[in-house]
């Protein structure tokens, strides 16, 4: 198995292309799913403070001795936290057992609360105190990071936008706004959750047939030549190491392409605009 690349951030720190999600872990079995995923070699694990694991996902990073410079942690910001940023992060990393973590993220931005500009100035305060070594966003649409990127004096950047991408759900206009401001697309959903028949699409099969691959290894794939960084989430041990594999193989233009002419805008889960504090 060849290794999992790295992505340089706008603020020069180092991110593995691809991680380990952990949403819809239930805690009883985080410490379990994760001190798996790390024996199958992953070092960037994507957790967040609603999935209700991080203590979890602590005992597993505690008990697999891994240097701590070796693992890329991230956690978010939860929505009715956006008003106290400080604590919520003091929380996390009590609960992960953790002095700092790699990426601080606002996890949507509830527009109608009003307090996600704020809440950014907030998380840089963090980054410069050492708690967090990158700061990013998720569910951010073009709008909502005009707001952060247009205040008087140096804007701080967002390191990654993390939305929900998937290949017949690829949300275009974000992608450019955020690649031409060096802002990194974080593909969350990069198995469409598995919520519809996404292996079956003719292009998928058709070169996983080709590749001696597994669908599901062929669309992380796509994301992996799409540039986007992924994190697929499984309970199964099996489903771990196969979704790792995916770098010993490379997709044509053509079956690269047939993929990237998926997209229909079917998105299966929450838009930015329905979600807020309550
Ligand atoms: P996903 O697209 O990773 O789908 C996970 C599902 O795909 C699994 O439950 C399983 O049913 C299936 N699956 C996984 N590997 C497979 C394989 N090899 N073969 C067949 N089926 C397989 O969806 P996700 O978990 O929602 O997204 C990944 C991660 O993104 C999450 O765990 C979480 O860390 C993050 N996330 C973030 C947000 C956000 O708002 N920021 C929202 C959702 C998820």
């Amino acid at each position: 198995m060849s290794e999992i690349p790295n992505i340089k951030l706008n603020d020069g720190n180092l991110i593995p292309q691809l991680g380990f999600g952990v949403f819809k872990v239930d805690e009883n079995d985080a410490e379990r799913v994760v001190s798996e995923a790390l024996e199958a070699g992953y070092r960037h694990i994507d957790t967040a403070k609603i999935y209700g694991n991080e203590e979890g996902v602590g005992r597993a990073i505690e008990k697999s001795g891994i240097d701590r410079s070796e693992l890329f942690i991230t956690t978010k910001l939860w929505n009715d936290d956006q008003k106290n940023p400080k604590d919520a992060l003091d929380a996390s990393l009590e609960r992960l057992g953790l002095d700092y973590v790699d990426l601080y993220l606002i996890h949507w931005p509830c527009e109608k609360q009003g307090a996600y500009v704020d809440a950014w100035e907030e998380l840089g305060k963090q980054r410069e105190a050492g708690l967090a070594k990158s700061i990013g966003v998720c569910n951010f649409l073009p709008k909502h990071l005009d707001n952060l990127l247009s205040p008087g004096g140096e804007p701080i950047v967002p390191v990654v936008n993390q939305i929900e991408l998937h290949p017949t759900y690829q949300q275009r206009e974000v992608t450019e706004y955020c690649r031409s401001r060096g802002i990194e697309i974080e593909a969350w959903g990069p198995l469409g959750q598995g919520k519809y028949d996404l292996f079956n699409e003719e292009p998928i099969a058709q070169a996983a047939k080709a590749h001696g691959k597994t669908p599901a290894q062929v669309v992380l794939r796509w994301h992996i030549q799409e540039g986007n960084i992924i994190f697929p989430k499984t309970s199964h041990k099996e489903r771990m190491v196969e979704n790792m594999d995916i770098f010993d193989f490379e997709l044509t233009d053509e079956e690269f392409l047939k993929i990237h002419d998926l997209e229909r805008g079917n998105r299966v889960a929450a838009h930015p605009d329905e979600v807020d504090v309550d």
